[in-house]
């Protein structure tokens, strides 16, 4: 996607309260966090200036962190602040937000108690996460072989890098074979999400979509249930088994960087971006960038 290295930008990154070049905002190789995942991060895009749902964002960062059993050093106005002068001093208008905290490297073992926690905070321009093109035709999965965790086995509610390594291994898999995106089960076997977005089917005119119970609760989906709540759409949270996409008609993947995505194709059953996919997009748009909702 970008044409240089993610190092090799420039800019600034806000890096422990202090604005640093973007070449200096370095992190030892003895770090906690690259050795045993003790990380956690968030996605969060800028619309015209605006970073979207910042506090939301924020709020589930500093969660995230608590999950995995450390503190983040700074109060959630403090790291909003930190967000909007970063997107600022970069000159970002329509671009990404990632705010990413770690444990250092103080010690070197399992146990981490005495390690500082880091936070940084980089912005950078960023258009649309899949192919725009195939918001008429929609993007292709196939299923993982890759499960989400039960919740007994890993920090489900956490956006933690650990939880990722699945997803990568997913993608790749996929990506091999032409596809956009894998779908994930859960370790039931139930429908549970893609690679980085939440999923949602229109069976029989309703929207249909997993319940959240072992994966992230977007703040993408929460806002479209918002939005087809505003429009009457009926919601339905529940299992939903691979079987069950034959009924469905239209799917659509939901996330920061995914925004509204429609879906065409997973395995061998077919959707169609239909009339609710495209309200949908078009009250999200709407709602994202100001200028059009004024
Ligand atoms: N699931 C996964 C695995 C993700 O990475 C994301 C993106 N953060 C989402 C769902 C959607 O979350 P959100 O809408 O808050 O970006």
């Amino acid at each position: 996607m970008a044409t240089i290295s993610y190092d090799k930008m420039e800019g600034s990154i806000w890096y422990n309260g202090e604005m640093l070049p973007w070449e200096d905002a370095q992190a030892h190789v003895l770090t906690h966090g690259l050795h045993y995942a003790s990380s956690v991060f968030e996605g969060e895009r800028v619309y015209e200036g605006e970073i979207f749902k910042l506090a939301e964002h924020t709020d589930r960062l500093i969660n995230s962190a608590t999950l995995l059993d450390f503190k983040i050093p700074y109060t959630a106005e403090e790291i909003n602040a930190a967000c909007r002068e970063t997107v600022l001093q970069n000159n970002i208008v329509d671009g990404y937000v990632r705010p990413v905290a770690w444990r250092g490297s103080e010690m070197m073992g399992v146990s981490a108690q005495e390690n500082r926690i880091n936070l940084a905070i980089a912005v950078w321009q960023w258009p649309s996460y899949f192919d725009p093109e195939m918001r008429s035709v929609g993007i292709r999965l196939k299923t993982s072989k890759w499960r989400r965790p039960d919740p007994r086995t890993a920090p489900v509610h956490s956006k933690a890098a650990g939880l990722y390594m699945i997803c990568t291994l997913s993608k790749h898999a996929v990506e091999a074979e032409g596809y956009d995106d894998a779908l994930m089960l859960d370790w039931r076997g139930q429908v549970a999400e893609s690679t980085g977005a939440n999923i949602f089917f229109v069976i029989g005119g309703k929207l249909h979509t997993p319940i959240p119970d072992c994966f992230l609760d977007g703040i993408t989906r929460r806002t479209v249930i918002d939005l087809a709540n505003a429009r009457g759409y009926e919601i339905v949270e529940r299992v939903i088994m691979p079987e069950d996409m034959a009924d469905a008609t239209e799917c659509l993947l939901t996330g920061t960087a995914a925004e509204i995505t429609p879906v065409g194709e997973i395995d061998d059953y077919r959707f169609k971006p239909g009339a609710i996919t495209a309200q949908l997009i078009e009250d999200f748009d709407n709602l994202v960038r100001r200028k059009a909702a004024a």
